[in-house]
């Protein structure tokens, strides 16, 4: 039985902060960068306020959290701090879990665009490692989204899927398409494939993006080498091998989507309400995990309740909070550093 302990000193829960550069619009609007970096785990950003005389003042707001990315690091020093400690620890039973954080706009797509297909090269590498070589190990991916709480697969048309738990209480996604990859090229192909068909609602505006979260999975199986033969070819992969740890990279729906609540139409109140309910539930999970909480409320949405086998026994937990720089975001970036700071 698996004890529990931090395998390669890595913690169980990491907040990391990324700050994206003024874009050229906040540029041309000649907007002040309001969030200075002091070092690699610390940052205040300087609240522009006015007395009620309408002079100006700034106030201050400092936070640390276990590290701070400013707007010069690049993708790969992202997939350095945050996900690479974690690839050895998938082999050793490990379910983690990545996820960008953060208002529509601030970096979380651009920032978790790359990091699965850097994970499955580093994943497929260690699989053929002499350690690894003969345990039949292999690689699969599946990638799906929750839109107004509701589950659909990128990889295959969109396809509405259904959840279920078993006795043991293991959470299965009923249809959910998973491809074996062995080879990088292929992530590639699927990761553009899945991002190409996210929501776009009925305006077609890129913009329903930000009401759904994409959850992107890289799952390490054993296979046993008879049953992996027959099921191979009765096309019913997905249930065929063991799994032996996973990493899911989740990509959530814009923060300020949560306060739709009162918008005038109908639908778009309905899905704030559920991503505002799976923001929170989300907090409250990591919180218990962090507490080492015997009872873990993943039941609070479709979003926990999806997650619940990496919110048990040795899981790893990455949140990377995405802030734009910008006077104008102020409050959302403030928001978003509030609720990174209530995960730890
Ligand atoms: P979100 O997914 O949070 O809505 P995006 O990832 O789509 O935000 O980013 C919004 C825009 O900002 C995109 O055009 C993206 O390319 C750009 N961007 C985000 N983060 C960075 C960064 N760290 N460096 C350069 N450009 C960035
Ligand atoms: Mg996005």
């Amino acid at each position: 039985k698996e004890s529990g302990t931090r395998e390669n000193n890595v913690a169980k829960i990491k907040v990391v902060v990324r700050k994206r550069p003024l874009n050229k619009k906040e540029t041309a609007r000649k907007e002040d960068d309001i969030v200075t970096v002091f070092d690699d785990s610390c940052l205040a950003v300087h609240e522009p306020k006015l007395k009620v005389d309408l002079t100006a003042y700034v106030e201050k707001h400092e936070f640390c959290f276990d590290a701070v990315l400013d707007e010069h690091v690049a993708n790969d020093e992202v997939y350095r701090v945050t996900v690479e400690p974690i690839i050895p620890t998938i082999f050793q039973r490990t379910k983690a879990t990545c996820f960008a954080y953060g208002q529509t706009g601030s970096g979380k797509t651009y920032t978790m665009k790359p990091l699965p297909l850097r994970a499955a090269e580093d994943l497929v590498r260690l699989l053929h490692q002499p350690v690894y070589r003969n345990q039949r190990f292999k690689l699969w991916l599946s990638f799906f989204e929750i839109y107004g709480g509701k589950l659909f697969d990128l990889l295959s048309d969109r396809k509405k899927l259904c959840m279920r738990e078993d006795g043991r209480q293991q959470v299965c996604i009923v249809g959910l398409q998973e491809f074996e990859v062995s080879d990088v090229q292929i992530v590639k192909e699927y990761i553009e494939r899945g991002n190409a068909s996210r929501s776009t609602g009925s305006t077609g505006a890129n913009e329903e993006s930000s009401r759904s979260h994409a959850i992107l999975q890289l799952v390490v199986k054993k296979h046993n080498e008879v049953k992996d033969t027959k099921r191979n070819n009765d096309g019913n992969e997905s249930k065929s091998g063991k799994v032996v740890g996973k990493i899911s990279f989740i990509d959530l729906a814009g923060s300020e989507r949560g306060a739709d609540t009162t918008d005038n139409d109908r639908q778009t109140r309905i899905e704030g309400a559920e991503i505002n309910k799976s923001l929170l539930a989300l907090k409250e999970c990591i919180r218990a995990l962090d507490n080492d909480q015997i009872h873990i409320p993943f039941r609070g949405s479709k979003l926990t309740e999806v997650l619940r086998d990496s919110f048990v026994g040795n899981s790893r937990t990455v949140m990377i909070s995405c802030i734009s720089p910008n006077a104008g975001s102020c409050e959302h970036t403030l928001n978003t550093l509030r609720y990174a700071d209530r995960v730890k």
